[in-house]
């Protein structure tokens, strides 16, 4: 292929972590070529939209950035369009029709031919859409990152075969296929020896990881349960429980300080995925991050019934209670709908209820709307706009007064944090004294092991990227702390030498 020297390209990225991690995958294949970023789409001569189709919401704004990209073409010249993901792979060559602007369209499992495609509009070929779904029954891939970042995403598993009725992943990512747990310990280990500190292990479904792919080393636990009964892979296949521990117990990814995963069903959920989260001590994954992402969609079985989620409340209410036995400090966060067909007053109730009955950290809240394909299209869309937004309204004030809570209690507390970069905010910059100010320290921002976002001053002048930072917890509002290095911790890991030095 001819180069891409002294080309920029720019990726606006909509949805979900997967999305993200496949930007990233698009940027390093697209870097390979020897292209760089652009910061400004109008600095940039190949433009890829990876679009969302989750939500209707997610799906115009796609489609309003491709509006605004059009500008960039004049008389037939200008930027490579491209749009990809999830709306590329369901809209097809129906984005044509509204953008004949656009170059090309691509899938979810076509992201790998990126480069390919750009070069077969550079070489005079337009409106060709590049979407079948990848038919091989196995999954393997190398993680790709672009640039230095102490956290990486690794997909482990692809599709969804859960059919939620109102979902229209499992028709944009089509079925389960799981990498073999060899496989992403290797990547792992790669990605380690590169300065990884913090891996995200990702897949619509991660719970249900290693369907079909025999145990052939006869990894442990062989088998899973839970409170619900049916768990995803079977007896004699790989599991998610085992990938946790064969990463944490390689000693290639001894470096490694977090392992986080998401997202989860329920259904899924095993027990021997909430042993993983005991102390180390009492048989738990060490590594594993004390936070979990389990979404749960209604607090009423009624409506969980007609979403199609086929577990009760009472099941996921359980699941967290024996997560919080044997990790009292762990962080919960939820996806909720409100103002799914039928729901009534009464039904949102019940969500409520459950924010007060789980204390969930964080809960991402979305009023419903009707996926054209989906079962639940075809049922009648009968909660009114204004009584979705409402009940939208007052489910996320009700959970910033519980964050606000769960949030406080960690005043005067030291927590671990991972260092992500500089925060963005300097309100905490303008409020240090002057000295401070003068010092040539900064404000970082980074995580907690159970995810909460914590700020803090450092008058370091080094960076602080991807260390581990003793911090004493000052200050919290619903949505983030605030807090100061501790020195007497950090004198202790200095001397252990582990992090900062
Ligand atoms: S489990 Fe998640 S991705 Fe799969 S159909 Fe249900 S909501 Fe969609």
């Amino acid at each position: 292929m001819p180069s891409f020297e002294n080309q920029r390209f720019f990726i606006k990225t909509f949805g979900c972590q997967m999305n993200v991690a496949d930007t990233e995958r698009m940027a390093s294949l697209l870097a390979d070529q020897g292209m760089a970023a652009a910061e400004d789409p109008n600095q940039a001569q190949v433009i890829i939209i990876n679009g969302c189709s989750v939500r209707e919401k997610a799906v115009h704004k796609a489609l309003s950035a491709l509006g605004e990209f059009q500008f960039l073409k004049k008389e037939g010249a200008g930027p490579i369009i491209g749009v990809g993901g999830c709306v590329g792979q369901l809209d097809k060559d129906k984005l044509f029709k509204n953008a004949p602007y656009l170059d090309f369209v691509f899938g979810t499992d076509t992201l790998d031919n990126l480069p390919e495609m750009v070069h077969r509009v550079r070489n005079g070929e337009r409106h060709f859409v590049h979407a079948d779904f990848d038919k091989s029954l196995d999954y393997s891939t190398e993680t790709k990152v672009f640039g230095f970042k102490a956290q990486a995403f690794v997909n482990i598993m692809k599709g969804c075969d859960k059919y939620c009725t109102y979902c229209i992943v499992p028709y944009t990512r089509g079925k389960e296929k799981s990498r073999t747990i060899d496989e992403v310990v290797s990547d792992v280990a790669r990605l380690v020896a590169t300065g990884v500190r913090e891996i995200t292990l990702l897949g619509q479904n991660v719970n249900s990881f290693g369907k079909g792919n025999p145990n052939v080393r006869g990894r442990v636990p062989s088998e899973l349960h839970n409170i619900i009964g049916k768990v995803g892979p079977r007896a004699g296949e790989e599991n998610f429980p085992q990938l946790l521990r064969a990463i944490d117990q390689d000693p290639r990814c001894a470096d490694l300080q977090r392992i986080r995963f998401t997202s989860s069903h329920p259904l899924d959920f095993s027990d021997e995925l909430i042993e993983c989260y005991a102390p180390a001590s009492q048989g738990g994954v060490a590594r594993l991050a004390t936070h979990l992402h389990l979404p749960v969609q209604s607090g009423s079985n009624a409506v969980l019934q007609k979403m199609g989620r086929h577990h009760q409340i009472e099941n996921y209410i359980a699941q967290m209670d024996r997560l919080r036995e044997l990790s009292p400090d762990v962080g919960l966060s939820t996806d909720l709908i409100v103002g799914f067909p039928t729901e009534t007053d009464a039904d949102f109730q019940k969500t409520i209820e459950l924010l007060d009955r789980v204390q969930f950290d964080n809960i991402y809240a979305f009023a419903y709307s009707p996926r054209p394909g989906t079962r639940a299209a075809k049922m009648k869309d009968d909660v009114p706009a204004k009584v979705k937004n409402e009940r939208l309204v007052h489910l996320l004030n009700y959970q910033i007064k519980i964050a606000e809570k769960t949030y406080a209690s960690r005043i005067g507390k030291v927590l671990e944090v991972l260092v992500e970069g500089e925060a963005k905010n300097d309100k905490l910059m303008r409020s240090q004294p002057e000295a401070q100010k003068n010092s040539g320290g900064k404000v970082w921002t980074g995580r907690t092991s159970c995810n909460r976002v914590v700020n803090f001053f450092s008058d370091s002048p080094r960076s602080l990227i991807g260390k581990m930072v003793p911090i004493r917890i000052t200050k919290a509002t619903g949505l983030s702390l605030q807090g100061e290095v501790e020195l007497e911790s950090l004198a202790a890991e200095r001397v252990a030498n582990r992090f900062l030095s």
